[in-house]
């Protein structure tokens, strides 16, 4: 089973690569991202609640994140393997996805990072903007400010994993086939 984490800051290409390795490798996608702008959609109360923090660029609670994920890969049937998308984004995320996992007999294989200039993210986030009808693609504000966020907040995730000797980092700067190439050479490396 193969279970990855596909880190780096917003608009670094994660949702781009997770399509394309979720069919190579028969992987099931968390994305949590993705799954929060579904709450939002249906008007559940979880989305109502997330839409509050994602609206300014900021993270949404640990607690429901964590139980949002839970919830995801409980209800996933015969899994032959996650891709984790924009998942953990806080250390304690990451200690909570450790502890869900050998819960249920599985563990993490390895992070794999896309590394990105922010004024690369930036021009990238603001493209994106014009057709994900995403509030928080547009406005160079919070974007600046989810870049920040990462920074303060996310990066330490990397340090997190790089001391268990499961992280490694690419270039994301490049063609999609070229940044997908670099990926797959890695993730042949853990499996
Ligand atoms: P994304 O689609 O990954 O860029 O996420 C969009 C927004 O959803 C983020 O700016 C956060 O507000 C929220 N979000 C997504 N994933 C997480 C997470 N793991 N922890 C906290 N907030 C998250």
């Amino acid at each position: 089973m193969l279970n990855i984490i596909l880190f780096g800051p917003p608009g670094a290409g994660k949702g781009t690569q997770s399509a394309k390795l979720i069919d190579k490798y028969n992987l099931t996608h968390i994305a949590t991202g993705d799954l929060f702008r579904m709450h939002l959609g249906e008007g559940t109360p979880l989305g109502l609640k997330a839409k509050e923090y994602m609206n300014e660029g900021l993270l949404v609670p640990d607690s429901i994140v964590i139980g949002m994920v839970e919830e995801k890969i409980a209800t996933t049937p015969d899994p032959k393997g996650f891709i984790f998308d924009g998942f953990p984004r806080t250390v304690a995320q990451a200690e909570a996805l450790d502890s869900m996992m050998s819960r249920n007999g599985m563990s993490i294989n390895g992070m794999i990072a896309l590394e990105v200039p922010d004024q690369e993210l930036k021009v990238r986030i603001a493209e994106r903007g014009k057709t994900s009808g995403r509030v928080d693609d547009q406005d160079p504000a919070k974007i600046e400010k989810r870049i920040q966020v990462y920074k303060d907040e996310t990066l330490p995730v990397a340090n997190y994993y790089d001391k268990k000797g499961k992280f490694v980092s690419i270039n994301g700067v490049g063609s999609i086939e070229d940044i997908f190439f670099r990926i797959i050479h890695e993730i042949d490396k853990l499996s």
